[in-house]
């Protein structure tokens, strides 16, 4: 491929509304255009990373034996009425009404649409267990859709669904996608770990999900020093549909809390919702009540309180809270704590920027949870799991806590759409049997953005050779100017294009400078640059994406010593 006939719409500049450095990079590089708030067109160059990261997820599922359909995103509000999602999925969901009034939605998800299938097509214990999966664009109204592709509205998911006839059937076709999920991300040549999750508005009771490892992650991640468990700890703030955590970006730039987005947030926690005010948490006993609190600090507290076991949490005014504690606003409580988990929080508190602990003058305990930051989580999960007195189930040691993005996520769903949609098959003794169901979701646009979070430097991507767009870049330098370097360079380009390396030459009449710029900002793994100072010795440069130093190649069987 040829530069002057595949234009790479590139940017020096850095986009002013780009918060991550993904984000950047992708509209720098000219992969992405946005077309309004979470719709993002992809361009060409962009679209031939995200179709090499489906290929991957095809071939992966393929080799697991699922069988890959495409159902329709647009779904009918009957089979989300029968779920019983139509009521409870929330603004994330994008209704729509056909000419005739009749109510659809563009699907977040497709399990409404598969159980359908299922219990259509499959009539026999014979007929299972069976997975079918799609890759299609999903579409979900999401509260804060930032970050480019990371959190867009409208992006490409692969999703499967499998049917059992038993619960340890199930068993093992999760088992069977956790080894896929496995495989396809080491092929994509990404760091990445598989943690304990909650499992949101699918349901469920069994969740993992896949982190791709990131300072930018959205997702905060627990895990044991020794053994392999690793938790997310959004954990904490189950039951009830996930919530979103703040970015420290976005809580920096964050003023008052919107009111809209508390109701929404606090909706979303299943809260009573008649009054709304910034107060006080508070804890009491053992068995901790929490006077609650709205705006998006107040949610990590209630996360944070819910991880320290409060069961019963409800909105307060800040009097209310301030006379309950006898602490000013601004104080999170843990009353009467255990003494060993007093000493715990004091410890950490000494340690801890945000946050500190101390006594009342009714000598109650109380812990402050700095307002301006984001609530120390880590430190609360780490609290939680010495309350319980154990070390975490696999693993033992001390909790690290890191950031991952999350990139697919994996469901025991048992009967719960099979049972509400009557989903049945005849088992062995000819009884009608609601059937096992397990999802499995794989944000496959999402992983494009994780995999410049996790791999790029200063000058712009670099990406894994599994998943790049081109593998070696050619740069003629004076290509206009010298025929000898054009020959040399279009020689080459065609000897490896032939050989099946996917080449790009940078043929434009640009300043050397430039190509090399843009070479490096797009992250192709390799580099060959041929000028005349260099064909006169008989010699190349060569150099690897991310290398400090480049070699010096013969001209001479340069097509073999690149190979
Ligand atoms: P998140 O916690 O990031 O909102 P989720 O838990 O709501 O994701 P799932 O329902 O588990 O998402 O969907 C499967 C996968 O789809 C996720 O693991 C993620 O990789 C991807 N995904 C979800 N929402 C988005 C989005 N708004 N933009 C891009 N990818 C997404
Ligand atoms: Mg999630
Ligand atoms: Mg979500
Ligand atoms: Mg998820």
């Amino acid at each position: 491929m040829r530069v002057s006939q595949f234009p790479l719409f590139t940017h020096k500049e850095v986009p002013a509304d780009a918060e991550i450095v993904s984000h950047q990079l992708m509209l720098r590089a000219g992969m992405i255009r946005k077309l309004a708030s979470g719709l993002y067109t992809w361009m060409p160059f962009g679209l031939r990373v995200l179709r090499k990261v489906e290929t991957v997820v095809r071939e992966e599922m393929n080799r697991a034996g699922a069988l890959e359909l495409i159902m329709p995103a647009v779904q009918p509000a009957e089979l989300w009425q029968e779920s019983g999602r139509w009521k409870h999925y929330g603004p994330e969901l994008l209704r729509l009404k056909d000419r005739h009034e009749r109510e659809f939605c563009f699907g977040p998800t497709h399990e409404e649409v598969i159980t359908d299938i299922a219990r259509r097509e499959l009539k026999s214990y014979r007929q299972l267990p069976v997975n079918f999966y799609q890759i299609q664009t999903k579409f979900r109204d999401e509260i804060r859709p930032r970050f480019g592709v990371m959190r867009a509205r409208e992006f490409l998911m692969k999703d499967a669904y499998s049917f059992h006839t038993s619960e340890s059937s199930l068993a093992e076709g999760y088992q069977a996608m956790f080894e896929a999920y496995t495989r396809i991300f080491q092929r994509l040549g990404l760091r990445f770990r598989s943690v304990e999750a909650d499992s949101g508005s699918i349901g469920g009771s069994v969740s993992r999900e896949f982190h791709v490892l990131a300072d930018s992650g959205e997702d905060e991640i627990l895990s044991a020093d020794q053994g392999d468990y690793a938790a997310n700890t959004e954990l904490a703030s189950s039951p009830g549909p996930t919530i979103e955590k703040q970015s420290p970006q976005a809580a920096e730039k964050r003023d008052t809390p919107d009111t809209d987005t508390v109701e929404a947030q606090a909706r979303l926690l299943a809260l009573p919702l008649d009054r709304i005010v910034k107060s006080v948490v508070v804890m009491a006993d053992d068995t901790p009540a929490v006077l609650f609190v709205a705006g998006d600090d107040e949610l990590n507290l209630v996360k944070a309180a819910r991880a320290l076991g409060a069961e019963d949490i409800r909105l307060a005014t800040t009097g209310e809270a301030e006379s309950a504690t006898g602490v000013p606003k601004g104080f999170i409580g843990p009353m009467g704590l255990p003494e060993e988990l007093r000493v715990l929080v004091d410890e950490r508190a000494a340690t801890a920027t945000n946050f500190s602990s101390g006594a009342n003058e009714k000598d109650r305990h109380w812990i402050n949870l700095n307002w301006d930051r984001d609530v120390a989580l880590p430190e609360v999960a780490d609290l939680r799991l010495a309350r319980a007195g154990e070390p975490a189930p696999e693993g033992q040691g001390k909790l690290c806590s890191s950031r991952g993005i999350e990139v697919g996520h994996i469901f025991q769903l048992g009967r719960k759409y099979s049972e509400a949609m009557n989903a049945t098959v005849l088992d062995e003794s000819g009884r009608d049997q609601p059937m096992y169901m397990g999802c499995y979701g794989i944000g496959v646009s999402r992983i494009v953005a994780a995999a410049i979070e996790q791999n790029h430097d200063e000058q712009g991507i670099i990406w894994p050779a599994p998943i790049a767009p081109f593998q070696l870049v050619i740069i003629g330098i004076g290509m206009d100017r010298s025929e000898r370097v054009r020959q040399a360079a279009e020689s080459l380009h065609d000897q490896l294009e032939a050989a099946g390396v996917e080449i790009l030459l940078d043929d434009r009449d640009a300043r050397p400078g430039v190509k090399f710029a843009d070479a490096e900002l797009i992250g192709i793994p390799h580099r060959v640059v041929i000028g005349d100072r260099g064909l006169d010795k008989g010699k190349l440069e060569y150099r690897a994406r991310g290398a400090e130093k480049s070699e010096e190649l013969d001209y001479d069987g340069v097509v073999d010593s690149l190979l």
